[in-house]
């Protein structure tokens, strides 16, 4: 597998990260079950860098997509609320749209009521992290837009500036983390975990 990278650099200061798009895949058991979730980015402050860390999906969202499909359209409600409990955590670079079946959606939902931590560095496993917002300033540049780098400069992601590198022999690597987002153990996605998915429909 080969993945992309961008290069995110400060405004202010030689400060340069270059993020490798590394395919990972977060899971967690509940009871029996297996839950997969996603990450994102943010700024972790103990790393002191840009970092992937959980992605929380909002519980109400979850609630929202289990209802609208198993419940006839004239029945759904439309929620009075999407916005994430951890602030500012909106999917950035990637779709999150949920693709699973009702059976992980409604896992998902136990798994997400369960959760009461914030979302943790998955370098560090920290939960002192900046969730940030990107920001489009020009046709080909983002900024973070509610992040001040420590020398007062702003965080930019400027596509122009291509790395010009494409990162070959990534396996996708699993994050194995508690019910309160502590890591418990990272290894290579294997093929018999592709059998976790092939839940039945309830
Ligand atoms: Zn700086
Ligand atoms: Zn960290």
């Amino acid at each position: 597998m080969s993945t992309d990278s961008i290069i995110i650099r400060c405004n202010g200061c030689d400060y340069r990260h270059h993020e490798i798009f590394a395919p990972i895949t977060i899971k967690c058991r509940v009871g029996d079950d297996i839950v997969t979730y996603d990450h994102t980015t943010a700024w972790c402050n103990q790393c002191a860098t840009i970092r992937y860390i959980e992605f929380l999906p909002d519980l109400a969202e979850l609630q929202f997509e289990y209802d609208r499909r198993v419940r006839p359209l004239s029945a759904q409600p439309i929620p009075k609320s999407v916005d994430c409990k951890f602030g500012s955590s909106k999917p950035l670079l990637r779709s999150r749209r949920y693709g699973g079946n009702i059976k992980d959606l409604k896992n998902r939902i136990i798994w997400r009521q369960a959760r009461h931590t914030p979302p943790h560095c998955l370098t560090c496993g920290t939960a002192d992290i900046t969730l940030v917002d990107y920001e489009a300033i020009s046709g080909s540049e983002l900024i973070l837009k509610n992040f001040r780098h420590s020398c007062g400069g702003a965080l930019v992601i400027d596509y122009k500036e291509d790395p010009g590198i494409r990162f070959c022999g990534f396996k996708k690597s699993v994050v194995w983390m508690d019910i309160d987002g502590n890591i418990l153990d990272v290894s290579e996605e294997k093929d018999e975990d592709a059998e976790v998915y092939d839940l039945p429909e309830f």
